[in-house]
Formats: C-alpha cells, structure tokens, sequence
C-alpha cells in the first residue's frame, strides 16, 4: 500500500458531476482532492497572461516545464499563485482542452500529476487518470451525466460566479471540449476497463458519494 492510503481515480466528461463528487469523498475519506483539470487550466491562463502563441507546442510545453505546481489542502497553487475563481471561466476550459492536446504537454503534466499523488490518500479527478495517470489506481470511477444536465450544471456554476454566458454557450462550448478530449490521440476521455460507470443524471450528490465510498471501503477490507 502506498504510504497515506489508496489512489481513487475519478473520470468523466466536463460537467458529470466530477469535482462535486471528489471534493465530498476526499473530505469524508481525510484524503486530499486533486482537481487535475485545474491543472490544465492553470496553464492556459498563464499562456494568455503572457500572450504565448496557443499554436506552438513547443513553446507551452517550455511553459509547462517552467511552472511550479504545489497541491495542499487549500488547494491548487501555479507558478507560485493561487489561480482559483480565476480558472473557473470556460473560455480558460476552451484553451485548456485546446492545449491538452500536445503530447509534449501532457507528457509534462503527467509527471507532475504522478508526484502530486504518489503517496497515495488522494482522490484525482480529470480525463485520463484511470487510464494513463495511475493505471494502477486502487478504485477507478467514471461518471457520466446527460448532456442536457452537464449544460445546465456548468451553466449555473458560471451564473453564481457571475459571468454572463448563455446556455447556449456553455452547450456548445462543453460539446467541442468533450469531442477534442475523446478524439484526441494521446489520453483520450476513454471508461477504463475495470470502473465504476456512474450516471449522474438526476442524481443527490449524497447518494453517489456514499456508493463511491462504499467500493473504496470494501477495496480496504478486501
Ligand atoms: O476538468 P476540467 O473541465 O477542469 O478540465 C479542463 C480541460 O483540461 C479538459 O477539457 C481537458 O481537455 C483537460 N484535461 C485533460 N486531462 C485531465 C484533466 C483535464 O486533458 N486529466
């Protein structure tokens, strides 16, 4: 067993429920919640801020390599910075998807993902963490919802920070992220062999938490 306890891997598409669901297990598991797509978007926003070309890999993937990445308890610090509601927009979402796609990047990323959780006691939430990240992840999840409700959720979540897109837009803009993230050719958005497939559709929080956390007790005992 690795030193702090287990690696949970949960995965699913922009809006499934992921960050919700991890938060809550990790706070009734006393492990660490690592929001990987906070990651990615942490990136993004330091290639905007300083005006990188979002074409050229090599350039992000430089970026990438000269970044810090820090996880504690309040979370996720870049490049020395606590990014927060910062990353939250899904025009960062947009660029992130957009750059998640160099494999010189994730390459990067990936090792920084595989540091942040080594210890084990850590739920990590993102696109490939079953698959590529910790394949070897003691309890894998996938989480689906309909795209319907993943609109509307990620739709309200913009709405109570304050940012004025339509539902139309976020439909759209989760759409193209979700078709980038499963067509892309490195670490695809794919179900890992051996999850557990969730739909969250209509769903309390509550419920799916304690089934999650269910699996993880008995993956303990056994
Ligand atoms: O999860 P979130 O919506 O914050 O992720 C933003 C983007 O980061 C995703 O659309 C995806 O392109 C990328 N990502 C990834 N692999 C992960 C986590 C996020 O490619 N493990």
């Amino acid at each position: 067993m690795r030193p702090k306890g287990v690696v949970i891997a949960i995965d699913g598409p922009a809006g499934s429920g992921k960050s919700t669901v991890a938060q809550k297990l990790a706070k009734r598991l006393g492990y660490l919640h690592i929001d990987t797509g906070a990651i990615y978007r942490s990136l993004a926003f330091w290639a905007l801020e300083r005006q990188l070309p979002l074409e050229d890999g090599e350039a992000i993937a430089r970026l990438a390599s000269e970044l810090s990445f820090e996880y504690d308890e309040a979370g996720l610090k870049v490049g020395g910075v606590r990014l927060g509601q910062a990353l939250r927009h899904e025009r960062v979402a947009e660029v992130a998807a957009r750059l998640a796609c160099y494999p010189q990047v994730r390459e990067i990323l990936l090792q920084v993902q595989r540091d942040l959780g080594a210890e084990g006691g850590v739920v990590l939430e993102g696109r490939d963490i079953g698959t590529v990240v910790f394949p070897d992840a003691e309890l894998k999840v996938f989480l689906t919802a309909s795209e319907e409700e993943r609109a509307l959720r990620r739709w309200r979540e913009e709405k109570a920070r304050g940012f004025d897109s339509s539902l139309e837009e976020v439909r759209a803009s989760i759409r193209r992220r979700d078709e980038q993230d499963a067509r892309r050719e490195v670490a695809p958005l794919r179900v890992a062999q051996d999850a557990l497939q969730i739909d969250t559709t209509g769903r309390e929080v509550e419920g799916i938490v304690a089934e999650i956390e269910g699996a993880v007790r008995k993956k303990l005992k056994g």
